[in-house]
């Protein structure tokens, strides 16, 4: 990957979520930052930057990531027992022990939500739509529709791209108001900028992420990124 993370955020193990669990290197991530650095998610980060990679390509890439990542971004989730009779005996087995939402920002998030589901059957689907006010610049949620229990769940807060942090801070700012206590925001590749930004408001809400990257450029696009990922994932 020639993404080079900027000093801060930068390690001989790169700040992955493995670096992060076992408080290896000091001072090398952002407090509650997962890289998933897994090399088969990294393998098909790499093919998804890729320019020539068509919206065929892009979304099949996409969504076998998001499958991987769940395992990570999962991975300290409360369980609960529960018996279960095999064809032998009762044993008892745990099971995840809330239900969960995914909530993807539209409308790049919903490239990641099929991905998550195959992993997560029965979660529930919320849907956020947040839209740049062009007057003040602030993100404003323009369409909304989340499962009426949404507090009780964990939620997971899923976006391709964490550019500025301005519909991601939103976002979760709106998912509190619902009332949502535990929530994790899931993204693909964020710029430093971002993860400054959605920290500044929520320092309390864990990003994952398969990669940070280097920057913004002056178009809000995060370099070396991808492109714009809805359009890539639309062939828009
Ligand atoms: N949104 C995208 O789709 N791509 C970027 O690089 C930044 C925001």
């Amino acid at each position: 990957m020639d993404a080079r993370a900027p000093d801060e955020y930068k390690s001989p193990a790169m700040n992955s979520s493995r670096t992060q669990r076992e408080n290896v290197g000091p001072g090398v991530a952002p407090p509650n930052v997962f890289v998933i650095d897994h090399p088969v998610v990294q393998t098909k980060l790499t093919e998804l930057r890729d320019a020539s990679a068509d919206h065929r390509e892009f979304r099949a890439l996409l969504d076998e990531i998001a499958s991987l990542m769940v395992y990570e971004v999962t991975r300290d989730w409360p369980t609960k027992p529960q018996a279960v009779d095999t064809p032998l005996e009762r044993t008892t087995g745990h099971v995840l022990a809330r239900q969960v939402t995914l909530v993807p920002i539209l409308r790049a998030g919903l490239g990641m939500a099929d991905g998550v589901l195959k992993l997560l059957p029965d979660a529930r689907l919320g849907h956020l739509g947040v839209y740049r006010n062009e007057q003040t610049l602030e993100p404003v949620p323009y369409y909304q529709k989340l499962p009426p229990d949404i507090a009780q769940t964990e939620v997971l807060l899923i976006d391709p791209m964490l550019a500025t942090g301005g519909s991601g801070s939103a976002a979760v700012a709106f998912l509190k108001k619902a009332g949502v206590r535990s929530m994790k925001f899931v993204c693909l590749v964020a710029a430093p900028e971002g993860i400054r930004a959605l920290h500044k408001q929520h320092p309390e809400v864990p990003i994952y992420c398969a990669a940070i990257d280097r920057e913004l450029n002056d178009k809000g696009y995060i370099l070396p990124g991808l492109g714009d990922a809805g359009d890539r994932i639309f062939g828009t």
